[in-house]
């Protein structure tokens, strides 16, 4: 660390930042303005720079702390961006602002490179089929990590196909336009400026389908009735979005059973559902 700040030239204020999950993260001066550098020790250079890529996509629509510097400093991955004092906000604003963010479309499903979700890669291999997709790129992945960590079971698997065939049969047809997606949206990856404006950070974007992102909106505590309220009044959800939102949340339940372990197995088993 400190010869990360020497290589850059500059200064601890305050360590280390709580609350991130995974890097860690220090307040750090020049002397004259204040930047927020995030850490990684043994990692590699893309890991930071699609987080970089990502907040420069979803600038173009929210505030963003904005990135200065990436790279690779004797084994730590490091990631330079602007120190945004926290402030106090309203969640509406972070509803609208998410209908901003899935107003951006694109024609194809995916995104033109491969990201991070946390620690865990996404697949972001474009595709003109939804449904494969959101199986082969998002479940079928975690559920591969889940088998090499003895975390899926024979029943496990049995139910899930049952689950897919289900699922193709009634939404096989659903058609919506692919949405810019946060991708990680649960209630730390949000604060707001001191003049109360809705800050996104740690975004694992691609495009998708919008439900994702409310799917894990409602899926961890910390967001508001109001924010959902808010979005809902800028872009209405499709009709039956309720009945897929198990669908959607089964993704992130699935990747905090590989992260957590079994605590999250009855989650998933609810989701996955009997025979
Ligand atoms: P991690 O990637 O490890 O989850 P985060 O990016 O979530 O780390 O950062 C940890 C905490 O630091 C966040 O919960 C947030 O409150 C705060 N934070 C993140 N980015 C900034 C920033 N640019 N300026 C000020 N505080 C920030």
């Amino acid at each position: 660390m400190e010869s990360l700040l020497k290589h850059l030239q500059l200064e601890n204020r305050q360590l280390p930042i709580g609350g991130g999950d995974i890097n860690q993260a220090y307040r750090v001066t020049d002397g004259s303005k204040d930047y927020f550098l995030k850490v990684h020790p043994n990692m590699s250079e893309a890991f930071f720079q699609a987080e970089a890529d990502g907040l420069q996509v979803l600038s173009e629509v929210v505030r963003v702390p904005k990135t200065f510097a990436s790279g690779v400093h004797e084994n730590d991955a490091y990631l330079l961006m602007e120190w945004i004092e926290p402030g106090q906000g309203d969640q509406r604003d972070i509803g609208k602002a998410l209908a901003k963010i899935h107003g951006q479309k694109q024609e194809n499903f995916g995104y033109r490179q491969d990201n991070y979700l946390g620690l865990f890669p996404q697949i972001n291999t474009k595709s003109e089929d939804w449904w494969s997709f959101y199986f082969g790129n998002r479940l079928e992945v975690q559920i591969e990590i889940a088998k090499q960590r003895n975390r899926w079971t024979r029943q496990r698997e049995e139910r899930y196909y049952s689950l897919k065939e289900q699922v193709l049969l009634r939404w096989k047809d659903l058609s919506f336009k692919p949405s810019l997606l946060h991708g990680d949206f649960w209630s730390g990856n949000t604060f707001f400026d001191t003049n109360g404006e809705p800050v996104f950070i740690d975004p694992a974007i691609y495009y998708g389908h919008r439900e994702l992102d409310i799917a894990m909106e409602q899926l961890f505590g910390g967001f508001r009735q109001t924010l959902f309220d808010a979005y809902q009044e800028v872009y209405p959800l499709d009709e039956g979005w309720q009945e897929r939102v198990p669908i959607y949340q089964l993704y992130y339940l699935l990747v905090h059973l590989n992260l957590f372990g079994e605590s999250y197995g009855g989650a998933v088993d609810r989701i996955l559902g009997g025979k």
